[in-house]
């Protein structure tokens, strides 16, 4: 497997503001360039920075209305997590997710796109222009694209944090491909860790599936296939309360949750499927929710807020790929294009049949 988590972080290029010898510098994609560069105010900000958020972004930069990415600290979304992409389209040698999102990022900063690496951390939408608030810097927008994605819940154990992209994923659909014919090991008892098991037989010899209680919680359907099928096996009623290995996994260390007794099972990877969450922080007391916590869209890619669009995983718990969030935020993109036109805030500059 050849995961790895880099991304945006670390040494960041110096943008210099002011001219000569006198200007200052501010790093490229901060709250301090924004503000430098006077770009805290736009027809359209997008929330986030995967795939959906830069789809949107490259869409929004185009139709000239030079939008502002505010994207997270941890910029790039679920794809910096994830080693090898081989299912976007464009790719037949596949590409690791950070490079993939590296690439749409220069994509959109091509066209005009700023993107700030910084969180939201709260925003007004009463009424317009809409304001948010990141990294100490206040913004305008005219419209909104929600793109802020969902997150892997994961153990929360050291070494599940070292090791991941070295053996744990919390992605079969992504990472699935690298074991084949190896032993795996799956933690969870909802209809995702059933998927991921099922989805890992393809590769794998041997997939075991870790539950913590006596019965999963899973679908009825999904449990049948799971416990039918050969390649599965179940250890019950057990806890990972470590996963081994020094450079790449192999094994992990079970509690059984009854007797407290520790045993190791040798694997060579580590699936954790044990939910995700969708990253609605700071739009809960604004945004409809699902059942699940996911933020509702209404009319396509639009929400109860006139203005303010969704788009990616944030909203969508079905499908949750690279190439259907891009779509989505091609969609919210041009849904907030035709909502400013039609207001008159800016000219329509993407040829749809609208
Ligand atoms: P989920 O239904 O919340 O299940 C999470 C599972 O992980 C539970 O079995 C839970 O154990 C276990 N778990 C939670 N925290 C844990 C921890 N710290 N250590 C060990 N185990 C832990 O989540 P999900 O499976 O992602 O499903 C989310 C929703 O999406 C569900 O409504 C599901 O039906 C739906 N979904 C549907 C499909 C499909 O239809 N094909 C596919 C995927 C997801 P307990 O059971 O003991 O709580």
């Amino acid at each position: 497997m050849s995961q790895g988590t880099g991304g945006f972080g670390g040494l960041k290029p110096l943008q210099i503001i002011g001219d000569g010898d006198q200007g200052l510098a501010a790093p490229v994609g901060t709250p301090v360039a924004a503000v430098a560069e006077g770009r805290t105010r736009a027809k359209v900000i997008i929330i986030g920075s995967g795939p959906a958020g830069l789809t949107a972004a490259i869409y929004a930069a185009r139709a000239n209305l030079e939008p502002i990415v505010l994207g997270g600290y941890a910029a790039g979304g679920q794809l910096m997590i994830t080693s090898e992409v081989e299912n976007f389209p464009g790719f037949p040698d596949g590409i690791q997710g950070p490079e993939l999102m590296d690439r749409m990022r220069a994509q959109a900063e091509r066209f005009g796109a700023l993107v700030v690496d910084v969180d939201v951390e709260r925003v007004d939408l009463s009424r317009r222009p809409f304001r948010l608030w990141a990294g100490g810097v206040e913004y305008e927008a005219q419209t909104i694209i929600v793109a802020s994605g969902a997150s892997a819940i994961w153990l929360d154990l050291e070494s599940e944090t070292r090791l991941r992209g070295r053996g744990v994923s919390a992605c079969a659909t992504c990472d699935g491909f690298f074991f084949r014919d190896r032993r795996v090991v799956v933690v969870g008892g909802g209809d995702s860790a059933l998927e991921e098991a099922l989805f890992l037989t393809k590769f794998a010899s041997e997939v075991v599936m870790i539950h913590r209680r006596d019965q999963f919680r899973g679908s009825r359907i999904m449990q049948e296939r799971a416990l039918s099928n050969p390649r599965i096996k179940v250890v019950w009623n057990s806890q990972v309360v470590d996963v081994l290995g020094e450079d790449k996994v192999t094994g992990v260390r079970l509690r059984d949750t009854a007797t407290g007794r520790e045993h190791d099972e040798p694997t060579d990877g580590l699936f954790v499927a044990i939910g995700h969450r969708p990253n609605t922080g700071v739009f809960r007391e604004w945004l409809e929710v699902d059942a699940k916590g996911y933020l509702t869209v209404h009319d396509e890619t639009g929400t109860r807020i006139d203005g303010v669009f969704v788009a990616g995983d944030v909203h969508d718990h079905r499908y949750r790929q690279a190439v259907t969030a891009a779509g989505d935020g091609c969609r919210a993109a041009i849904d907030a294009e035709r909502w400013l036109a039609e207001r008159g805030l800016a000219e329509p500059a993407t040829a749809t049949a609208w």
